[in-house]
């Protein structure tokens, strides 16, 4: 099956009770036992759930992947993944990860003596020499947030591979639909289903995926022990959205590619970066690796700090909040919003500027949002 039927067909049949096409939502903490300790495969929600198993289903299917474990958001998912490490195990990570997983290591697991170590922008030398120290993870998003830096999944994984280091990558900005690490080589693929999964801003949500199934025990083990379960309602809700994920990722890149395209032409526009763009670095990788480029847009305007804050805070449709890939379109300002968690001097340092602006483009009519833009532009 190709990944538009499989997104609404995998992971369930008609309820065989009613003949209710879409699943029940199983608000239900516990699970009558027949005798102690004989279940019908649930026993306590926090271990498991029939609408965990079908979002689980259908999100390792569209991963191309044996296993997927759903948690109560992104950084659930990946708090389950670092409790797979030990004190005294380390992480090497190219720079250019989300706020939220920055402060994650250096803020809490770096207390119980797991090391993250970044690196900007690697050459194939210093991702040899880093890996060749023997850290557990090699961990990475592509493209990342917001400065959309592309790498190249198979050449990273084959090095890690080398050195026996497992590849753990952030698949939240390509999707299923246009990139699929694990079959490049990755170990772990990892998604907030918060944003283009659920798709329409009504919930919070994380899933791990992998083709391993020891990891897939640990991460049933560390959902179960940690109480980082999401709610049923709420993964009711993204297998909804999971249906018309191809729909919608093809009309967010549309709508962005639109975007990139006359603001690359505009005026007051100093830079735009998509990887759509062929004036993007790593574009060449980006369609060899991709099937597509996204919903993501960062641009630098010609205008200073507190009139780009006063421009992002005055357009019609692109309204001003944290978070992405919802069907409405939003604008943020890395530096204040999302990535304020960073430390000013790191963050300039992998090259977020103070006057970056990152747009996730949403599903709307492409004309509108270029006239919404025009328009707000000209009072500048
Ligand atoms: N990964 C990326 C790329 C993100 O943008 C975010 C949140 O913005 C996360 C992970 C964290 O996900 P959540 O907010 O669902 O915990």
């Amino acid at each position: 099956m190709k990944f538009a039927t499989k997104a609404i067909h995998e992971g369930h049949e008609p309820d065989p009770a009613t003949g209710a096409i879409m699943p029940p939502i199983y608000m239900t903490s516990t699970f009558v036992q027949e005798s102690p300790g004989e279940t019908k495969g649930y026993d306590y929600t926090r271990a498991g759930n029939p609408n965990f198993t079908i979002l689980e289903k259908v999100l390792a299917s569209l991963e191309d992947a044996k296993y997927a474990t759903v948690f109560s958001s992104g950084l659930g998912a990946l708090t389950g993944l670092i409790s797979m490490l030990s004190s005294g195990d380390n992480v090497v990570a190219i720079n250019g990860v989300y706020g939220g997983t920055y402060r994650l290591f250096n803020k809490v697991f770096n207390r119980y003596g797991i090391g993250f170590h970044t690196i900007n922008h690697p050459t194939e030398k210093a991702l040899e020499d880093a890996l060749a120290k023997k850290p557990k993870w090699l961990f990475f998003e592509t493209p990342t947030n917001p400065l959309l830096e592309i790498f190249d999944i198979a050449a990273a994984t084959k090095i890690a591979k080398k050195h026996g280091v497992l590849t753990v990558i952030d698949n939240t900005f390509a999707t299923p639909f246009f990139q699929n690490p694990l079959t490049l080589g990755a170990d772990v693929v990892w998604h907030s289903t918060t944003k283009y999964v659920g798709g329409h801003s009504d919930v919070i949500g994380g899933v791990a995926i992998t083709n391993n199934e020891n990891i897939k025990k640990a991460l049933d083990f560390a959902r179960m022990s940690m109480g980082l379960n999401p709610s049923p309602f709420d993964v009711w809700l993204q297998t909804r959205g999971v249906k018309t994920l191809a729909l919608r990722m093809e009309r967010h890149q549309q709508n962005a590619m639109a975007i990139a395209k006359f603001l690359e032409k505009h005026p007051k526009v100093n830079k735009v970066i998509y990887p759509g763009l062929e004036s993007h670095p790593g574009h060449a990788t980006a369609k060899k690796q991709m099937k597509g480029f996204g919903g993501m847009v960062s641009v630098e305007f010609k205008l200073s700090l507190e009139e780009t804050k006063k421009l992002i805070s005055s357009f019609k449709l692109f309204s001003l909040a944290e978070s992405l890939g919802g069907v409405e379109s939003l604008v943020n300002h890395p530096a204040s919003m999302t990535h304020a968690s960073i430390p000013a001097d790191e963050r300039h340092r992998c090259g977020i500027a103070d006057g970056l602006v990152r747009f996730s483009v949403g599903i709307e009519d492409s004309q509108d949002l270029i006239d919404d833009l025009t328009t707000t532009l000209k009072k500048f």
